[in-house]
């Protein structure tokens, strides 16, 4: 980190700010020009609050060298983290697919989902238990029965399951699903990350609606601080100015997220878009990208959704998008599974 003294700054305030940085461990390097004087602050400054830093008279501005995040940096672990999720590997070079609807909705619904997905390649299955919506009035999930619900699944169909939680409260609920989802609206429930950083789950963390790549690894950073390494970090678009498209789709955050982190990388096309004539050139430029995961919506009937109809796949049309996934992972040397 390096300060930029202001100045003319009182002698007396720039010693106070040596003595309490060197309190705290760190070595100072100093650098005094005729113009502008610097202190380069050597150690680890991730737990330094700059904007409290900043509040002293005796300075003009901080810059950060390093990054605030230690844990997800790939810097500190340049191998990929590799997440086994019932035998199934997440960031070993494969290509996983999650697939599945929006909702649970019934029995009916989830099971003949799941069986057409697991037909079709998906290898995980995907479904909201507490569905986070925009208004009180829509439907709000099956809650603890469409856990249950999803467990029945995969019984079935041996496809492991990904659900969102909303509240810590809720986390007994979640001791037998196989990867749990923080949404987009979580991302910065720093109270609910810090929960996940003590439960022993691979925890899929969406990007807020408007964060930024640094705010999404400070929040996975949050779940690893916890001692909760397995965290799967996923695009699903954000907030711009567009109107066309429901979000944003950040494909570059996919192979900038991969240099920046080894954690596995998932993206999801269907709410960065919404738009499913777009969910096939999507996925495809995601494979390019580097993604680990893809996560897909299929419903057996979009048209009688609870929520997200206009985004959902039929079983058919993710067959077909199957088929060339497969192609496409084959091209760039990805094994599906
Ligand atoms: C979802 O995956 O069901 C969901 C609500 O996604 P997001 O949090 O990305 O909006
Ligand atoms: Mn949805």
């Amino acid at each position: 980190m390096i300060i930029l003294l202001r100045r003319g700054a009182a002698p007396a305030d720039v010693q106070k700010l040596r003595e309490d940085l060197q309190n705290r461990g760190f070595t100072l390097h100093e650098s005094t020009g005729t113009l502008e004087s610097l202190i380069g602050v050597i150690g680890d400054t991730s737990a330094i609050d700059i904007n409290t830093l900043q509040a002293r008279d005796c300075i003009e501005r901080i810059s950060r060298i390093a990054e605030p995040y230690k844990k997800v940096n790939r810097k500190m672990h340049p191998d990929n983290t590799v997440i086994d999720v019932r035998g199934r590997k997440v960031g070993n070079g494969s290509l996983q697919i999650i697939a599945g609807p929006c909702s649970v909705e019934s029995e009916e619904q989830i099971i003949s989902t799941a069986v057409s997905v697991k037909e079709a390649g998906a290898t995980m299955l995907r479904g909201g238990a507490f569905k986070p919506r925009t208004s009180p009035y829509a439907f709000q999930g099956l809650e603890a029965n469409g856990i249950d619900l999803l467990k029945k699944a995969r019984d079935i169909t041996g496809l492991p399951i990904v659900t969102e939680i909303m509240g810590e409260e809720d986390l007994p609920l979640f001791e037998d699903i196989d990867v749990i989802q923080v949404g987009a609206r979580n991302m910065q429930n720093f109270k609910l990350l810090k929960a996940l950083g003590k439960f022993n789950k691979p925890i899929l963390l969406k990007r807020g609606l408007s964060s930024t790549i640094e705010e999404l690894l400070m929040s996975a950073e949050y779940i690893m601080a916890g001692g909760n390494s397995e965290v799967i970090l996923c695009e699903r678009g954000i907030r711009t100015f567009e109107t066309m498209t429901r979000n944003t789709l950040d494909i570059s955050a996919v192979s900038l997220l991969k240099q920046k982190s080894h954690l596995p990388v998932c993206a999801d096309p269907s709410h960065a878009t919404g738009i499913l004539s777009l969910i096939e050139p999507m996925s495809l430029s995601l494979i390019v990208a580097g993604a680990d995961m893809l996560e897909i919506e299929v419903h057996c009937n979009p048209v009688n959704a609870l929520s997200d109809g206009a985004q959902q796949l039929t079983p058919t049309s993710f067959s077909s998008l199957m088929q060339n996934i497969n192609k496409m992972a084959d091209f760039m040397g990805r094994n599906i599974g």
